[in-house]
């Protein structure tokens, strides 16, 4: 079971019963199909759906393609997904969904038949008001395209809700592209707010620096953060010009031109180590899982650490950083931008509606900065850290509508 779900229920003094209802998966299930190959050979694949829970509101999370998926990825993302929905106050239960297959050496074509198969094979536990898949590592809009024609083929009605993350001409939400970065920026400036500090002067180091940490370095330089260091898988950087930052559109335009940061002009290059200790105020872990240790939290200099990544900490980093008085924005909280702007594409789509930038912007902004204030309190009520606080306020609103 999940340590951080266990200790928050230990401080809300959770019933043994209802903690073991949290922590179980509603229906787990796996699909095999077989799928013709460019070559003519017939292959067959596994995929799998989690649906962790729908007590508030249908089951929504992402699929992903990856040689590493089973079942038990899928099912540890699926609870993550339904406590992240809780967390941010949507109207939504928690799934996860995956082919074990690698993308990379797929053709287009092989990509969009596994695609509709899987479609196929899961059709009857999806649908608008069932179950919302939506774009996860290695699928995209474009897969998303796939799944709602297929979809809409079964049912024999264009039902674009079944699917979020979609192109923006068939029924994508304008700004899902940025939502995680955004989502996550609203967080920060809340608590830069609610700690009376000014962002003009707060310094970054960003780990990763693709869709969402690219997105987080603009947002932020824009506010007038100061942007230090910023990693990606090749190289991590050190701004040579302390006073004034990288220039960030200058930096974006040299790693699509070159493919990376490294040896981005008037910048030293350090260590991915060096990265996560190095004397910022707000460090930015936007890449994988994992890449945090415990030994890295006795060294880290910066006050707040905002995880856009999903799970950046190793197990027992909160109790360090908890100890050491550095606030971690915790990844629930916040990088649920991208989930939230997915339920406003849901919405749009059931109502036909379509949203403007603005109105996605000011609607994420409202969720977000609710979110945090929520959990602050629950922070302060329980003297705990922000993630077991969002913990409990997700257990609150979960157990809330259980009904037996
Ligand atoms: P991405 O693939 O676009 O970018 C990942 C970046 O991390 C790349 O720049 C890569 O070079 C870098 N990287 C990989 N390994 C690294 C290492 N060892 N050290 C330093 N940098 C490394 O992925 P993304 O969409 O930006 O997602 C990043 C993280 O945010 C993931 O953990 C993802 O689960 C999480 N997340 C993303 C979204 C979203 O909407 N994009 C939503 C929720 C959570």
């Amino acid at each position: 079971m999940n340590e951080t779900l266990k200790k928050a229920a230990q401080i809300i003094k959770l019933k043994k019963e209802y903690l073991e209802i949290l922590a179980k998966p509603q229906r787990v299930v796996m699909v095999n199909f077989p799928v013709r190959m460019d070559s003519g050979e017939i292959k067959m694949f596994s995929g799998y759906r989690v649906q962790h829970s729908n007590l508030r509101g249908p089951f929504k999370g992402g699929i992903r393609y990856h040689l590493g998926t089973d079942m038990t990825e899928v099912s540890e993302l699926a609870f993550w997904m339904a406590i992240k929905c809780a967390v941010v106050g949507i109207p939504y239960g928690g799934g996860k969904g995956g082919i074990t297959v690698n993308p990379k050496i797929l053709s287009l074509k092989e990509l969009e038949k596994i695609t509709r198969a899987y479609t196929r094979a899961i059709a009857d536990i999806i649908g608008p008001q069932k179950d919302i898949p939506a774009p996860d590592v290695y699928t995209d809009a474009r897969v998303m395209s796939w799944i709602y024609e297929e979809y809409s083929k079964i049912v024999g009605k264009k039902t674009p809700a079944v699917v979020t993350g979609k192109p923006i001409k068939l029924g994508g939400s304008l700004g899902r592209d940025v939502a995680t970065a955004l989502g996550g920026v609203y967080v920060l400036e809340e608590i830069v707010k609610l700690q009376n500090w000014q962002s003009k002067k707060l310094s970054v180091a960003i780990q990763g620096f693709g869709n969402a940490g690219m997105n987080a370095a603009l947002l932020l330089a824009e506010r007038g953060y100061k942007i230090l260091a910023v990693a990606d898988s090749q190289a991590a950087i050190l701004c040579q010009n302390a006073q004034r930052g990288f220039n960030i559109k200058s930096l974006i335009e040299f790693k699509q031109r070159t493919g990376s940061v490294k040896n981005f002009p008037s910048s030293k290059t350090i260590s991915q180590k060096d990265l996560i200790c190095s004397p910022v105020d707000i460090l930015v872990p936007a890449a994988l899982g994992g890449l945090i240790t415990k030994d890295d939290a006795k060294k880290i200099k910066a006050k707040i650490i905002l995880e856009l990544a999903n799970g950046p900490l190793h197990e027992g980093t909160d109790e360090v950083l908890e100890k050491r008085k550095i606030i971690v924005l915790p990844d629930i909280l916040a990088n649920a931008g991208g989930v939230t702007v997915s339920y406003f594409e849901w919405l749009q789509n059931l109502k036909n509606q379509h949203w403007s930038k603005e109105k996605v912007f000011d609607e994420l902004k409202k969720t977000m900065d609710k979110a945090t204030r929520d959990i602050w309190k629950i922070k302060q009520q329980y003297h705990t850290d922000l993630r077991v606080a969002a913990y409990i306020l997700a257990i609150q609103r979960i157990v809330k509508k259980l009904k037996i």
